[in-house]
C-alpha cells in the first residue's frame, strides 16, 4: 500500500512553489527593467541620431539653396556691367555654373522684360547680339512679357527655353516681379517648369525658379532683366537626402507660397515603416521652406542592435532556470523527508513481519515434541526449545563442544563408551556433513536411567558469512524397546512354527517308509515333505533376517581369503560333474568383522552370482578386494543375466525380486540381509553393471581396530531375551515330542535342481542353532 503523502512533504512542495514563483517574478522584473532601460537608451540614441540627421539634411538643403542663390546673384552681378549683352558674353559669364554640380538645376536663362509693342524691335536687337533665330511671341495677353533671350542647359531633360514668354507661368512671373521690386534674388512658388510641360505627366515635377535681377552699376542704375535658374524640386530633394539619409530617412519638402499655402514640393521615401519625424524650417532666398524628415528608429545607428531582445530572452530563460533550481532545492528536503518516511514505514513493516516470524518460530519450537538445538560456527548454542531441555535434562547450556560429552552425559548405544565429540551430529554438520539417525544414549544426574536418542544433523547458513548447525533429537527409547519386544516375539513365533513342521516332516517320512510300495500315497507324502522343507527354509531366512538386525556383533579379525574359499567350497562341493562354474578369487585383505555374519554376506552374493545365469550357461564369478581410505572394499562380479537399471535400487529391499517371472528360486531377502549386516559393520553396499556383461556387487568394511570393537547393548538384551524365550519353548517341545526335535532341516529349494545347487546353507552362527 502506498503510504499517504505526509503533510510535511505537501508543505515543503508549497513552500518550494512559492519561493520559485517569487524568484521567477523578481527575475522577470529585473530582466524586463533591464530590457526597458536598454530600449529607452536605444530610443534616446535613435532620437539623437534623428535630430542629427535632420539637422544635416536641413543644413544641406539650406546650404545648397543658398549656394544656388548666390551663384545666380554673382552671375547676375557679372552681367550687369555690360550694356549690350551678347550671347558670347552670357556664355562666358555663366560657364562656371555648368561645372558647379547644381543638383536638380534644369537651366539658366537670361530673361528680359519686353512691352508688347516692342517685341519686333527687341527680337531684332537680340538677334543682332547673338541670339540667332530668336523668335519672340507673346504667350499671354499682358502688356509686359518676360522673354528668355539666352539659355544655358544644365540638365538633359526639357526643351530649350529661348524665346519663351515666362509670363505664361504666373508663379515665375511673380518671382521675377518681386526680384525686380526688391532688387534681390527671389524664389518662385512651386510649379511645373514651362520647358517640362511637354514631358509625360509622370516625369513632370514641381519646380522653382531663382530669379536674380540685373541692374546696371551706373550712377542711375538701370534694370536690364533677370538671370533665372530653374530647379526641379524632386530631383533636388532626392539628390540632397540620398547622401544625407544613408537610406534611413524619409523626407518631404514644403514650400510656403505667396498666398501662404505650403504645398508638398517633393517627397523622398525609403522602404519600411517610420516612427520618428522631425520638422525643420529654412530660409531660401526671400521665402521660408519646411523640411520634414521621418525614419524607422530601429534602423538608425545605435538603436538597431538586437542586444535588448537577446538580454530579455536570456534573462527570462535564466529566471525560469533559477526558479526551477530554487524549487528543486526547496523541495529537496521535503522529498528526502518523504523518502525517509517511506523507508521507515517499510522498515517498520519488515520489523513487524520478522517479529511475527520470530514469534511463530518460537511458538513452533515451543510446541513440537522433538528436541531442537542450534549452534553457531564455534559450537555455542544459539537456540534450543523446551523439549531439548527436557530430553537432555540439563538446565544450563554448554557452549564448548569439548565439554558436551561430560556436561550432557553422551554415550554410544552400548551405554558405556563416551560418545566422541567429532562424531556428534552437530559437529559433523558444522563440517558440512548432513547425517540422520545417529543413535546415542544421554545419561546424566537428571536422567540417570538414560535415554536412547536418534539425532539428525544439518549444516545451517545463518547469514552470508556465518554458519551454524541444527540438530533434531528424537527420543527412541520406547520405540527401541517395542522393536526389541517385537523381535523377540518374531523369533519365538518363528521357532514355534518350526517345531510342528519338524513333526509333520518326521511323521511323513515315517509313513513313506512304512507304506507298502505302489499305493500312490508316497507321491503325496513326498510333496508334503517338499512343502514343509520350503516353509522351514522360509522361516530360516526370516530368522536370519531378524538375526542380521538384532544379533550382537562379535567382531574379530577375519581372514577374508579363507572365508571366501570356504563359501566357494560349500557352494560347489555337491555340484554334478557336468556343471563347470568358473570362480576366480583374487588377493583379499584381512578385515575386522563378525565372521558368521560376513560369511552370510559372501555366501548370498556368491550364491546369487552362481544362480542368476542363463540356463545352460556356466557361471563365471570373480571375487576381489582392495584396501583404500582406511577401509576394505570387496567386489563380487559375475557374467550372469544382469540387473535392469530401474531395479538396481530396489534389490536391497525386502522381498524384492528383479527376475521373479524367470523361475529362479529365492525369497528376495538375501540382499536385504546383506545390506543390514554391512551397515551394522559401518560399511556400504551397492550394485552396478559389470563392464562386459553381468553384475558387480561391492561392499565396504571399515578396518576397525580391536579396541574400538563394540556391541550393541540393546541387541545384547534382545538376544538374551530371545534366547531365554526359545529355551523355554524348546524344553516344552522336547518334553512333548521326544526324538523329533533333532530332525535336520531340508534344503527348501530342493524341488528346483539349479536353485538347489545355489541354496545358501543356514548360517552356522544363527542363534536358533544353539537351541535346536
Ligand atoms: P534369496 O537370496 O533370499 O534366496 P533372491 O536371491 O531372489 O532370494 P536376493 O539375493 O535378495 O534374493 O536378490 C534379490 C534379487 O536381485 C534377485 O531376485 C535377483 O532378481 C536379483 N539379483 C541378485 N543378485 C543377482 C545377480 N548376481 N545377477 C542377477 N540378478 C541378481
Ligand atoms: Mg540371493
Amino acid at each position: 500500500m502506498k503510504p499517504r503523502e505526509p503533510s510535511e512533504a505537501r508543505r515543503g512542495r508549497l513552500t518550494g512553489l512559492l519561493l520559485a514563483g517569487a524568484v521567477l517574478l523578481a527575475g522577470l522584473a529585473v530582466v524586463i527593467s533591464v530590457y526597458a532601460v536598454m530600449r529607452g537608451a536605444q530610443r534616446e540614441n535613435a532620437e539623437r541620431v534623428m535630430d542629427q540627421r535632420t539637422e544635416m539634411a536641413r543644413a544641406a538643403v539650406q546650404t545648397e539653396t543658398e549656394r544656388y542663390r548666390s551663384l545666380v546673384e554673382t552671375a547676375a552681378a557679372g552681367i550687369s556691367t555690360d550694356a549690350g549683352l551678347t550671347w558670347a558674353e552670357f556664355d562666358a559669364a555663366t560657364a562656371p555654373l555648368a561645372t558647379a554640380n547644381l543638383i536638380g538645376a534644369a537651366s539658366l536663362a537670361y530673361v528680359v522684360p519686353v512691352r508688347t509693342s516692342d517685341i519686333p524691335a527687341q527680337q531684332a536687337l537680340w538677334r543682332s547680339r547673338g541670339a540667332s533665330g530668336l523668335e519672340l511671341h507673346a504667350a499671354v495677353p499682358t502688356d509686359e512679357h518676360f522673354f528668355s533671350i539666352y539659355t544655358r542647359q544644365l540638365a538633359a531633360q526639357g526643351r530649350p527655353m529661348n524665346g519663351l514668354d515666362v509670363a505664361a507661368a504666373p508663379e515665375a512671373a511673380a518671382a521675377l516681379t518681386d526680384a525686380r521690386r526688391i532688387g534681390q534674388p527671389s524664389v518662385s512658388d512651386a510649379y511645373v517648369l514651362l520647358r517640362d510641360r511637354n514631358l509625360p505627366a509622370a516625369q513632370q515635377q514641381r519646380s522653382f525658379v531663382f530669379a536674380a535681377p540685373i541692374w546696371t552699376k551706373a550712377n542711375t542704375p538701370q534694370f536690364r532683366g533677370w538671370l533665372v535658374l530653374g530647379l526641379r524640386g524632386q530631383d533636388f530633394l532626392t539628390g540632397m537626402l540620398r547622401t544625407v539619409s544613408q537610406n534611413q530617412l524619409d523626407g518631404a519638402l514644403l514650400a510656403t507660397n505667396r498666398d501662404g499655402r505650403t504645398p508638398v514640393v517633393a517627397e523622398y521615401t525609403v522602404p519600411g515603416r517610420t516612427d520618428l519625424d522631425r520638422t525643420a524650417d529654412l530660409v531660401v532666398a526671400d521665402r521660408g521652406w519646411t523640411l520634414i524628415t521621418r525614419a524607422d528608429a530601429s534602423h538608425l545607428p545605435g538603436a538597431s542592435s538586437r542586444l535588448p531582445l537577446t538580454v530579455l530572452l536570456t534573462g527570462i530563460a535564466l529566471a525560469v532556470l533559477l526558479a526551477g533550481l530554487v524549487y528543486v532545492l526547496a523541495t529537496g528536503r521535503a522529498r528526502a523527508w518523504a523518502k525517509v518516511q517511506e523507508a521507515t514505514t517499510d522498515l517498520r513493516a519488515a520489523e513487524e513481519e520478522s517479529r511475527r516470524q520470530a514469534g511463530l518460530l518460537g511458538a513452533i519450537m515451543a510446541s513440537i515434541s522433538d528436541a531442537v538445538g542450534v549452534v553457531d560456527e564455534r559450537g555455542a548454542f544459539l537456540l534450543h526449545n523446551p523439549a531439548a531441555r527436557d530430553l537432555l535434562g540439563v538446565a544450563e547450556d554448554e557452549n564448548d563442544p569439548q565439554e558436551w560429552q561430560k556436561h550432557y552425559g553422551l554415550f554410544r548405544p552400548d551405554g558405556r563408551t563416551p560418545f566422541p565429540v567429532d562424531e556428534t551430529p552437530l559437529i559433523r554438520a558444522l563440517h558440512g556433513e548432513a547425517c540422520d539417525g545417529v543413535e546415542m544414549i544421554v545419561r546424566n544426574d537428571r536422567r540417570p536411567e538414560g535415554v536412547l536418542v536418534s539425532v539428525d544433523g544439518r549444516p545451517l547458513d545463518t547469514s552470508a558469512d556465518r554458519h551454524g548447525a541444527v540438530a533434531v533429537f528424537h527420543d527412541i527409547t520406547e520405540l527401541r524397546r517395542y522393536e526389541n519386544d517385537l523381535a523377540v516375539f518374531a523369533g519365538v513365533v518363528a521357532h514355534d512354527l518350526k517345531a510342528p513342521l519338524t513333526v509333520i516332516r518326521g511323521h511323513s517320512e515315517a509313513a513313506v517308509e512304512d507304506l507298502p510300495p505302489g499305493t500312490g500315497v508316497e507321491r503325496s507324502l513326498e510333496r508334503i515333505i517338499l512343502a514343509v522343507d520350503r516353509m522351514a527354509g522360509l522361516i530360516d531366512t526370516l530368522l536370519a533376517y531378524s538375526t542380521a538386525r538384532d544379533a550382537p556383533l562379535r567382531l574379530r579379525r577375519v581372514d577374508l581369503g579363507a572365508l571366501v574359499a570356504e563359501v566357494v567350497h560349500d557352494r560347489t562341493a555337491h555340484l554334478r560333474p557336468e556343471d563347470h562354474p568358473e570362480i576366480t578369487v583374487g588377493e583379499l585383505p584381512e578385515v575386522t568383522a563378525d565372521p558368521a555374519m560376513l560369511r552370510h554376506v559372501l555366501d548370498n552374493l556368491i550364491g546369487n552370482a552362481l544362480k542368476y545365469v542363463r540356463p545352460g550357461t556356466d557361471p563365471r564369478v570373480g571375487v576381489s578386494g582392495v584396501t583404500e581410505h582406511g577401509q576394505a572394499r570387496i567386489e563380487v562380479a559375475d557374467r550372469g543375466i544382469g540387473i535392469p537399471d530401474d531395479a538396481k535400487d530396489d534389490v536391497f529391499d525386502r522381498f524384492h525380486r528383479a527376475h521373479a517371472e524367470a523361475g529362479y528360486a529365492g525369497t528376495g531377502l538375501g540382499l536385504a540381509i546383506c545390506k543390514r549386516i554391512v551397515e551394522r559393520h559401518g560399511g556400504e553396499i551397492g550394485v552396478s553393471d559389470n563392464p562386459g556383461g553381468g553384475t558387480r556387487f561391492q561392499f565396504t568394511l571399515p578396518l576397525l581396530k580391536e579396541n574400538e570393537m563394540r556391541a550393541d547393548h540393546d541387541d545384547a538384551a534382545t538376544r538374551a531375551a530371545l534366547e531365554r524365550a526359545l529355551a523355554e519353548r524348546a524344553a516344552m517341545e522336547n518334553a512333548r515330542l521326544p526324538g523329533l526335535s533333532a530332525l535336520p532341516a531340508a534344503d527348501p529349494s530342493s524341488h528346483d535342481p539349479a536353485a538347489a545347487r545355489l541354496r545358501a546353507p543356514v548360517p552356522d552362527h544363527h542363534p536358533r542353532a544353539d537351541h535346536e
